[in-house]
């Protein structure tokens, strides 16, 4: 390590990134931080996977825009590793790179018909009511049934903000013409369907119970519920007993229906030019705990289908892949590639663990990096040559900085007042653009249309 303070950059500005940014302040009084990320907009998951209708997740914002006030951290934003700057410039500018990418693909059903119009990643549609700048428009027109694939809680949260009322949406920040759409569409049947049985389940309890309890929505059962299995933890109980309610919840005059089906899998979905029914098989598990079809087939007529079957980790530009997890091939965070350890190379969240657990699950994540970091420390060879400010500005390049962001918080606030909502999102690359470079939004703030 050279005399100099410690230099670290953190490609990834989500919530594993800022908890390492946290966890590395913390750390060592010296360390200096520049933050790269895609986007304008730090927070990542934070911001574009967490469902608008839940505001107290929110305030974990505040805690992670604390690196920020630091004058040891820089903020580079619009930065994209690959094309602005590469992971071999990062390593030799800095003492030590840690990567905290996310999982920005999804998993596929790998069935007929799965690229039919109408057949969506939740991902994606997750993004759109995020309002992520690169987020495809999402129409609902014409369509009366949904049917959502997984049962995590990824699969809860689009079933949810399909089915709320317009009353529950109209007090988010999404971006107006998402909530548009959102309260304007006609679909009355939500189907989420898991290949295995409800105890099997990866949904958590408090969200189960929100979407079992949505006013106006009448859950179905499509299966009895299953006693409590011996080795089941708490939260597979309390799921079980959750839905045990839900099967005696009568709701007069419902205005829509939750159709919950477990042991069913699709096999394909069926349309001539845009999906109009799911065929399923019913499912159970062989010898070996594997599901298999039993060859009983039904069809459910629907319009619109989201694969919620889990997020997939995206390769990055010159850093180690492993394409089997989707994941940054790791031991304890410190980078490794076939021919060994890579000395200076970390990495935290999602890309370094898979697509698994909460947002806070990434605090202690980051912290086990960064412990590992700071102790091989004093043995890396520090920088070789310049750091990321400035590559970028000897290539003519300007980041966006924290400022541009907070000028982008502060229009999206104002947009929130004047719809008499706490914040409204900016929602396309147009407006992000003038705000960071003219600051103010010469376009409109969110997408014409849907
Ligand atoms: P997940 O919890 O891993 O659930 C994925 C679901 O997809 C499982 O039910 C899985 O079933 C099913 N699946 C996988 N492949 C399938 C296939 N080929 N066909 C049919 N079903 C298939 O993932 P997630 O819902 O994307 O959530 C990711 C993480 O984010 C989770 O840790 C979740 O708790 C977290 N999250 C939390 C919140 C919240 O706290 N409110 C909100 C959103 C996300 P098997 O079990 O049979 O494989």
């Amino acid at each position: 390590m050279t005399a100099q303070s410690p230099r670290v950059a953190i490609v990834g500005a989500g919530p594993s990134g800022l908890y390492a940014a946290n966890a590395l302040l913390g750390g060592n009084e010296d360390v200096r931080i520049d933050i790269l990320d895609r986007l304008p907009t730090p927070y990542g998951l934070l911001r574009y996977g967490v469902a608008p209708d839940h505001t107290s997740m929110q305030g974990i914002q505040r805690v992670l825009a604390e690196p920020f006030a630091s004058d040891r951290v820089r903020y580079f934003g619009m930065v994209e590793l690959g094309s602005d700057i590469t992971a071999d410039q990062l390593r030799a500018g800095y003492d030590a790179v840690v990567y905290a990418a996310g999982a920005s693909e999804d998993r596929r059903l790998d069935v007929r018909g799965e690229e039919l119009p109408g057949s969506r990643s939740a991902r994606e549609f997750v993004a759109w009511y995020c309002g992520h700048p690169d987020a495809e428009p999402q129409p609902l027109d014409g369509m009366d049934t949904a049917v959502t694939f997984g049962v995590g809680n990824v699969a809860i949260d689009v079933a949810r903000i399909l089915l709320a009322d317009a009353e529950h949406l109209g007090q988010t920040d999404m971006p107006q013409h998402v909530l548009d759409e959102l309260t304007g569409h006609g679909i009355t049947d939500v189907w989420v369907v898991g290949r295995r049985g409800p105890e099997h389940a990866t949904f958590t309890t408090t969200e189960l119970r929100e979407l079992l309890n949505l006013e106006g929505v009448q859950p179905v059962l499509h299966d009895p519920v299953p006693d409590d299995p011996e080795d089941a933890d708490r939260r597979v109980r309390q799921n079980l007993a959750a839905l045990r309610d839900a099967a005696e919840r009568v709701v007069e005059a419902p205005r829509a229906r939750l159709n919950l089906a477990f042991w069913r899998r699709p096999v394909e979905l069926v349309g001539a030019s845009a999906v109009r029914a799911v065929v399923l098989e019913r499912t159970a598990l062989d010898g070996d705990g594997r599901v298999v079809g039993t060859g009983e087939r039904e069809v459910v007529h629907a319009q619109l289908v989201l694969r919620a079957i889990g997020y997939r980790g995206q390769p990055l530009p010159g850093v180690p892949f492993d394409p089997e997890a989707g994941v940054v091939p790791n031991e304890d965070g410190r980078v490794v590639d076939a021919a060994g350890p890579r000395p200076g190379e970390y990495v935290v969240g999602w890309i370094k663990r898979g697509p698994l657990g909460v947002i806070g699950t990434n605090k202690s994540d980051a912290a086990a990096t960064v412990r590992n970091l700071l102790t091989d420390l004093d043995s890396l060879p520090g920088p070789s040559g310049p750091d990321a400010g400035t590559l970028l500005h000897e290539r003519g390049r300007e980041p966006s900085t924290y400022a541009d962001w907070e000028r982008i918080d502060a229009a999206e606030r104002a947009s929130g007042a004047r719809y008499g909502r706490p914040r409204v999102k900016v929602a396309t690359w147009h407006a992000l653009f003038d705000l960071v470079r003219h600051g103010r939004a010469g376009g409109p703030l969110e997408r014409e249309g849907s």
